[in-house]
């Protein structure tokens, strides 16, 4: 019997004074976290859920969020934490799709919800209500959060501090996450408790983490990097973890100089957001490792990141949901290649194939779909075995994405199958383009896609955003393009944008800069 939530039990009783969250001015201890969690696990079973069924879970990066999350999980239920900007329609889909029993969520959220789950029989609303607010949000048959917190009897299932027992396997699905859509309807990629615990343990180990860090929860719990790369880290770790529910680069600043923050992870826009910001004369000399991923780094982010953290190492890794999070990244300052997501971590391997699906060799030019294995890989997608089939040959997760191998084995992502470009019968990788592009110095960032063309097939279109307070035509960015790139790969259409749509996790959204931008 294995259940994630053990984890937060072995800290407690490691460290059970230590904090283990901090969130504004509220400071939860080992103890004191793993007792609630037991608590809420033993209501939510007392409410008639049994092993096996799901929970969402819509909330910011809360204490209610990390405790909901490991509850969940030690009454052997199974979590679908979920975006708290999702609408109605998508809130529907999830709930269907992952067939989900009952959800704890935010007050300002719960209406969406309860209209999306108004199909679904006996399902169980628990809000967490806001202790300020002046009229209570229940409605028949729900709950605030704090009953769960209220200690009620123990029912059969989880034992409190000892030996927490979900009845849950190793290889049961412990978490159905649902990829960020960049290429389409979000998929529930069912991740088990194996799969989160090798994820942010074994894997982890390079990564030398230690009990007396800080880690900074500035990506949203609800998506894979947050929730693995931070929060399992930090509290398989036993590390304090202090949580940002409203991430903004001022603010990660402040709370990195306030709690003396060592670790964090973010992505490219953050880090993009924080080098815009500056360090303004806070002392951020405490970071030693930040971790980026979710997309492409720009390059030069690097040297200026590490301008304003003078002991940090920005560390460019590489994951996917399905892959529960990060199985590739750089180790260290020393040994990190700029422009590769790094080598492959402890028990993951990587192959590169061709359309026939042949394996490549390592090389320069040997670009193919990256194909994975390893202990973190998913069970496969939620009541999608069509789309689970498709996406594995044998053993091998298909990424969709196209990446290289090196000789020494370090991987360079190129970008996405779907998003290569194919002019005049000529690949051409977006991201490339795009890395050239904001090389220029009054670019910040530039996006590039392709647009159907009778003579070409496609053609290279780019939107470019310029750095605060500087100016480029588009004539300035084709010329720049022509004298760094073939000319096959140069940008024929360019338009100038004050800025680009982002999903919340930081990517860009092609098929809206398609709509948008190109009639
Ligand atoms: P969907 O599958 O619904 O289209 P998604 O693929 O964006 O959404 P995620 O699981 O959040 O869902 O993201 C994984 C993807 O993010 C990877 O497959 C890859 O395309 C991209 N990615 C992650 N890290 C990097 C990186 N360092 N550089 C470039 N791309 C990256």
């Amino acid at each position: 019997m294995f259940d994630l939530s053990m984890m937060v039990a072995q800290s407690a009783r490691q460290f059970p004074q230590k904090t283990a969250l901090i969130s504004g001015q509220q400071h939860w201890t080992y103890a004191e976290l793993d007792a609630a969690i037991t608590t809420v696990a033993n209501q939510l079973r007392a409410q008639g859920l049994t092993p096996g069924q799901a929970v969402g879970l819509q909330l910011k990066n809360t204490p209610s969020f990390v405790i909901a999350y490991y509850a969940v999980l030690r009454a052997g239920l199974v979590v679908v934490p979920f975006n708290p900007l999702a609408v109605e329609r998508e809130v529907e889909h999830i709930l269907t799709v992952a067939d989900c029993r009952a959800a704890v969520v935010g007050e300002a959220t719960a209406a969406t919800v309860r209209a999306a789950a108004a199909g679904i029989e006996d399902f169980l609303l628990v809000i967490d209500t806001d202790p300020t607010g002046e009229d209570s949000p229940l409605q028949q048959g729900e709950l605030s959060f704090a009953e769960l917190l209220t200690p009620g009897p123990e029912v059969a299932g989880p034992e409190a501090a000892g030996g927490p027992q979900s009845g849950r396997r190793a290889d049961d699905d412990a978490v159905i996450i649902f990829t960020s859509g960049t290429t389409g309807r979000p998929k529930g990629a069912a991740l088990s408790h194996f799969n989160l615990w090798m994820s942010c343990t074994t894997l982890n180990t390079r990564s030398d983490p230690t009990s007396d860090e800080i880690a900074l929860g500035c990506l949203p719990m609800f998506h894979v990097f947050g929730m693995s790369g931070i929060l399992n880290v930090s509290m398989a770790w036993g590390m304090t973890l202090v949580l940002m529910e409203k991430p903004d680069a001022e603010g990660i600043l402040d709370l990195v100089q306030a709690h003396r923050v060592t670790r964090f992870s973010a992505v490219p826009t953050m880090l993009s957001d924080i080098v815009a910001a500056g360090a303004g004369g806070r002392d951020l000399s405490t970071v030693r490792r930040v971790t980026s991923g979710g997309s492409a780094l720009r390059l030069q982010l690097i040297s200026q990141f590490e301008e304003i953290f003078p002991n940090a190492a920005l560390l460019e890794g590489y994951g996917a949901s399905e892959t529960t999070s990060s199985i590739c990244v750089n180790q260290s300052r020393q040994e990190r290649k700029i422009g590769s997501v790094g080598t492959p971590s402890w028990g993951i391997r990587m192959r590169v194939t061709n359309k026939e699906g042949t394996v490549l060799p390592a090389g320069e030019d040997q670009i193919g779909e990256l194909q994975v294995t390893g202990p973190t890989i998913f069970n496969g997608y939620v009541g999608d075995p069509g789309a689970t089939e498709a996406s594995f040959a044998g053993d091998w997760f298909r990424t969709g994405d196209l990446a290289r191998i090196d000789e020494q084995g370090y991987v360079f992502i190129v970008g996405r199958l779907k998003e290569l470009i194919i002019r005049g019968g000529y690949n051409v990788y977006p991201s490339e383009v795009e890395q050239t592009l904001q090389r220029h110095p009054r670019i910040r960032q530039a996006v590039v896609v392709g647009l159907s063309d009778d003579r070409v097939g496609q053609e290279i279109a780019a939107v470019v955003v310029p750095h605060p307070d500087t100016e480029v035509t588009e004539d300035e960015v084709k010329d720049y393009a022509r004298a760094e790139l073939s000319a096959y790969k140069c940008p024929r259409i360019v338009k100038i944008a004050a800025q680009l749509p982002h999903s919340t996790t930081g990517k860009v959204l092609r098929r809206e800069v398609l709509n948008s931008f190109f009639d």
